[in-house]
């Protein structure tokens, strides 16, 4: 039976799962539970349910904690839209995106080594042209892939804000809001199982990534990683 707390003064999501859950990591699990979908939202007075810890089982990989970053990967496009902005509005008729989207919402973020870029590997790309949201994200799980001496395993890169229509569908792919990443795309075509590192499949769980290969079919993406779900 899940439990309630009662938010109190000074209360953050972190501290109620310490608190509760013995583990301020799992404030995710609490958020998830709750529905909340922005973790700094929460008000004094509010009921949240508690999840046992065994709702909060299994929970492979941990999630890694981010210094200054809170955001869930929101779920479905309503949340992404919420989370990451509204790109419909600005489609232009003619099918184009308006110049404003990148403007408004992305920025190019350093990361700690530089990456071959796949379609001309002479070249490296060395800041990742992201959702401005994620500008902290990215960087955390290139430096634990490092930390974790997975480095060698990353070998190319294949994108990440891509306008396009999702391929195998029609709807927007993640990359159109520049919160997916494409890594080794030439041994891991879409429809194939691929040959990513699994430490480097844990490493982005941890950060809340889905991982495109766990998909099934045709939609099966192995190269790709993205910071939403349900979409
Ligand atoms: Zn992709």
């Amino acid at each position: 039976m899940p439990r309630s707390y009662i938010v109190k003064k000074g209360d953050t999501l972190g501290k109620i799962a310490k608190k509760e859950l013995g583990d301020a990591n799992l404030f995710t699990l609490i958020a998830n539970y709750n529905g909340i979908h922005d973790p700094e939202r929460i008000f004094v007075g509010q009921r949240l349910e508690i999840p046992t810890k065994r709702d909060t089982q299994p929970q492979p990989p941990p999630i890694i904690m981010v210094p200054g970053f809170n955001l869930i990967p929101p779920s479905g496009l309503d949340n992404i839209v919420r989370t990451f902005g509204d790109i419909v509005e600005y489609i232009r008729d003619d099918g184009t995106l308006d110049q404003r989207w990148e403007d408004e919402q992305l920025l190019r973020t350093p990361l700690p080594f530089a990456i071959p870029l796949s379609w001309d590997p002479k070249k490296q790309v060395a800041n990742l042209y992201t959702h401005k949201k994620l500008k902290d994200l990215f960087p955390a799980v290139f430096r634990e892939i490092e930390r974790r001496g997975l480095k060698s395993q990353i070998r190319t890169f294949g994108g990440c804000f891509n306008f396009r229509s999702k391929r195998g569908g029609n709807k927007l792919s993640a990359h159109s809001w520049a919160v997916a990443i494409d890594l080794n795309p030439e041994t891991n075509r879409m429809g194939t199982s691929g040959d990513m590192s699994s430490d480097v499949v844990d490493v982005f769980k941890s950060f809340g990534f889905t991982w495109g290969g766990d998909w099934s079919g045709n939609f099966k993406d192995p190269m790709h990683f993205q910071f939403c779900n349900g979409y």
